[in-house]
């Protein structure tokens, strides 16, 4: 097995992963390792904008109130006070390094999202915030010669020995090969692949909290999974999301029938929590036996609706929908994962040498529900931290010899991995979706157990390994669901629905 040595290693290049690096670039070599080009990843895809408390009528205090309302009261309040009190900061260095957010004249722009209670979302080109982020954070790494990236590698294992984590094994080009290094940076993202419905791209595979999980770390609150309200449904167009933004402007849902609806299930409307709205859509949907819902935006201004979100104009356009004049079917997709990896506020897993920042980690910032727009935002300040921490807590892979090193690959392929996959996706949908019980958890468990043989091998391509990924991280958040008796937050159980708030 090649060996290659380097000071530091990043796994995933979002913008928890890149901001590590760039952290990480002026204190020796940096290898950032992903298993597709360099700009695919959730950062790419993110529209609506990214949370900071920078306008005129805000303040940090409010920013962390609303965020530990939305988080229904499990949110780590230390990480909280981290991510509203350094937010600002990492933001004005983005702007800096060239972000163009947009703007009102010379001032940033700052629109509202559902719960919220101040404008305080940044966008750019209206819809496009992740893929401006990813652009600026991806330019600055190119300038740092240290920088190393290494694209279509995939991370199968980390390397552990004797408890501690000394980098990774990666399949390139078929080969295996182990990367060591003196502090390890997870940032792999999240999970959303294993449901069918989802707004995550293809490389949404769980596989960091997988490999973590294997490692022994501790894995937390993956119970807490945030379903989006509105992705495109139309049969032969992607899942695309179509951002909350839509709503907070005015866009109204109404059912097949084309009648108004959200108002018979929340006084706040459209604008009510994403998790609310997206049960909301799922009683409707079922009691009018359709399979999607409308989002209709047409009584807005055409030119004002091309100009603020010309991605979701343009993108639905291609699939012959014109949202300045015509209703778009939407139903509500798996979105974004606020558990994962434990970490603390420096971003040290429970493992030594592996650190975690973004989507894979679990800070506990987001409680049992993510505030809108926080997620980038997170990536950016505990992908700067973890970088700090990792310079500070190095351990030295000197002593490990390449006898040390192992990873069997299996020859075989998985058999009927198109079959398992589509079957682990449909039960985690059906299953262990937006409404759940013991009962339906139980039968998502009973198909993942089907097949927890595939867990045993290591395989030699990409394909079959997010397979196993995909189990192992169905398998968390069934169980921790099973075990998480009481509703709350974005973990909903019509077995024990949380009890009707008295004023
Ligand atoms: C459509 C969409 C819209 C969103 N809109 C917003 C928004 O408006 N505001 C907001 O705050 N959040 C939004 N989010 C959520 C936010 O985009 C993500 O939470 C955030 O970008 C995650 O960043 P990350 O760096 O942790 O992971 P990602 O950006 O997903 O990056 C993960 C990286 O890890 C790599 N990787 C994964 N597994 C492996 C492996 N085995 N080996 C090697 N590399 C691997 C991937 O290829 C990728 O490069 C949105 C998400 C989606 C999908």
């Amino acid at each position: 097995m090649e060996v290659v040595r380097v000071d530091y290693l990043v796994i995933g290049s979002g913008v928890a992963g890149l901001r590590a690096a760039i952290g990480l670039a002026s204190e020796g070599s940096v290898y950032v390792i992903t298993k597709d080009e360099l700009k695919e990843s959730s950062t790419e895809y993110a529209q609506g904008g990214i949370a900071v408390a920078l306008s005129d009528e805000d303040t940090i205090g409010i920013h962390f109130e609303d965020t530990i309302k939305a988080g229904d009261g499990l949110c780590d309040e230390d990480a909280v006070r981290v991510l509203v009190n350094e937010g600002p900061e990492r933001i004005m260095e983005l702007i800096s390094w060239g972000a163009e957010f947009d703007r009102s004249g010379t001032k940033l722009a700052f629109t509202m999202e559902a719960a919220h209670s101040r404008r305080r979302i940044l966008h750019a080109q209206g819809d496009s915030t992740g893929r401006e982020i990813e652009r600026v954070l991806i330019n600055k790494a190119r300038n740092m010669p240290v920088i190393r990236k290494y694209s279509f590698a995939y991370v199968l294992d980390l390397i552990i020995i004797d408890g501690l984590c000394y980098g990774a094994y990666v399949l390139k080009d078929g080969q295996v090969e182990a990367i060591l290094a003196q502090a390890t940076v997870l940032a792999t993202g999240g999970a959303g692949q294993v449901y069918l419905r989802t707004t995550n791209p293809a490389v949404a595979t769980g596989d960091g909290i997988a490999a973590a999980f294997r490692a022994g770390a501790v894995i937390e609150d993956m119970e807490f999974v945030q379903f989006h309200p509105t992705s495109l449904f139309a049969p032969l167009a992607p899942q695309f999301l179509l951002s909350e933004a839509l709503r907070g402007e005015g866009a109204i849902l109404r059912n097949i029938h084309k009648e108004e609806f959200i108002r018979n299930y929340h006084p706040e409307g459209e604008l009510a929590a994403r998790d609310i709205v997206s049960r909301a859509i799922v009683s409707e949907m079922q009691r009018t036996k359709s399979r999607h819902v409308y989002l209709d935006i047409t009584h807005l201004d055409a030119d004002y609706i091309k100009k603020r979100f010309p991605r979701i104009y343009r993108t639905c356009l291609k699939y012959d929908i014109d949202i300045t004049t015509e209703l778009i079917p939407v139903c509500p997709a798996a979105h974004y994962l606020m558990g994962g990896v434990k970490t603390d506020t420096a971003g040290r897993t429970s493992i030594p040498g592996l650190f975690a920042a973004g989507e894979v980690a679990c800070t506990g910032v987001h409680g049992a529900n993510r505030l809108a727009s926080n997620s980038l935002l997170e990536g950016l300040v505990f992908g700067a931290r973890a970088a700090a921490e990792a310079v500070n807590s190095r351990i030295s892979p000197m002593e490990v010899s390449p006898s040390d090193l192992t990873l069997p690959l299996s020859g075989d392929r998985i058999e009927d991995a198109d079959e398992i996959r589509q079957a682990i996706r449909k039960a985690m949908w059906e299953n262990a979706g937006i409404i759940r019980s013991s009962k339906s958890l139980s039968t998502a468990l009973e198909t993942i157990n089907k097949w927890d043989h595939v867990l045993d091998k290591t395989y030699s391509t990409r394909y079959d390994n997010e397979i196993k990924n995909m189990l192992q991280t169905s398998y968390l958040i069934v169980t921790s669901a099973l075990k998480r008796q009481e509703s709350v937050g974005a973990h909903y159980r019509n077995d024990s629905p949380p009890e009707p708030h008295i004023p």
